[in-house]
C-alpha cells in the first residue's frame, strides 16, 4: 500500500510557527505536502479569490506558497497541483481560538471545510490562545487523530473542527465530541483620523465573550479538554424547513 498524502494548510501564513510544527507532526502519518497562503489571512472564511491570478512558489520540497486564501490553496493543491487526491486535510495550527460562531469567520476551518467538499476526510485545528505557549500539545494531538481518520474514515460530509485549550499536553483532561457554542461579539468599530486627516475605521479589539452552555466546545475548553465539533455540510435548518416559511409565503 502507497503511503497517505496528507494536506496541510493554515490561515496565518506560510511563516506561521503551527504550521511548520503541524506538518512535521503529520509526516509520521505518510507523505506532507504544505499549501499556505503566503500572508495573513485569518478571519477571510470560506473566501475564493475568482476575480484575480493566484501565483504559486515553491519554497522547498512539498512547501508551496499561494497568494490567495486557504479555499484558494486547498483546491490548487488538490484539484491540480498535488497531482495525486490526499487521504487527509489538515487546516492549522492556528493561533487563536475557533469556537462557537468564530467558525463561520474562519479561514482555518474553511480549509477543512473545502477538503470536505472536496470528498476528503479533513479536519481544523487551533490553539485558542492568540499569544500560545503550548502549541506542542496540538501537534502531539493532530498525528494522533489523523491516524484515527486514516484507519476509520469520518462520516460522508463531515468535517472536524478542533481546539486546544494553551497548556501542555501532560495537563490536558481529556477529549470531549462538542456542538457549537454561541459568540458574544463586543468588537467595537474604532474610528481614527490617518496622518493625512482622512478617516479610518478598525473592527475588532476586545476579546469575545461566550454564552455558557453545557456540550459546547467553550464547555470543553474551559474544562481543560480537547473540544471536537463535527460540523455537518448541510448548514440548513431542517427543523423549520416545512413549518415556518410555507404556508405564509407565496408569490
Ligand atoms: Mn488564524
Amino acid at each position: 500500500m502507497t503511503s497517505p498524502l496528507i494536506l496541510v494548510t493554515n490561515d496565518d501564513g506560510i511563516n506561521a510557527p503551527g504550521l511548520a510544527l503541524l506538518a512535521n507532526a503529520m509526516m509520521d502519518l505518510g507523505e506532507v505536502y504544505v499549501f499556505a497562503p503566503d500572508r495573513q489571512q485569518s478571519a477571510v472564511g470560506h473566501g475564493v479569490s475568482l476575480h484575480k491570478p493566484l501565483r504559486v512558489s515553491r519554497l522547498k520540497d512539498h512547501w508551496f506558497m499561494v497568494d490567495g486564501t486557504p479555499t484558494d490553496c486547498v483546491m490548487l493543491a488538490v484539484r491540480s497541483l498535488i497531482g495525486r487526491r490526499p487521504d487527509l486535510v489538515v487546516s492549522g495550527i492556528n493561533t487563536g481560538a475557533n469556537l462557537g460562531d468564530d467558525v463561520t469567520y474562519s479561514g482555518t476551518v474553511a480549509g477543512a471545510f473545502e477538503g470536505m467538499l472536496l470528498g476528503v476526510p479533513s479536519f481544523a485545528i487551533s490553539n485558542t490562545s492568540h499569544r500560545p505557549q503550548h502549541l506542542e500539545a496540538a501537534a502531539r494531538f493532530a498525528p494522533k487523530l489523523g491516524r484515527y481518520i486514516l484507519e476509520h474514515g469520518l462520516p460522508e460530509d463531515t468535517a472536524l473542527n478542533v481546539n486546544l485549550p494553551d497548556i501542555p499536553y501532560e495537563a490536558l483532561q481529556g477529549v470531549e465530541i462538542t456542538r457549537m457554542g454561541r459568540r458574544n461579539y463586543q468588537d467595537e468599530i474604532v474610528r481614527r483620523e490617518d496622518p493625512r486627516g482622512g478617516t479610518y475605521y478598525w473592527i475588532g479589539g476586545a476579546e469575545p465573550d461566550h454564552v455558557i452552555e453545557s456540550g459546547t466546545d467553550f464547555e470543553a475548553i474551559e474544562n481543560k479538554k480537547i473540544s471536537i465539533t463535527p460540523l455537518h455540510r448541510d448548514l440548513t435548518h431542517h427543523a423549520v424547513l416545512h413549518r415556518f416559511f410555507e404556508p405564509r409565503i407565496g408569490l
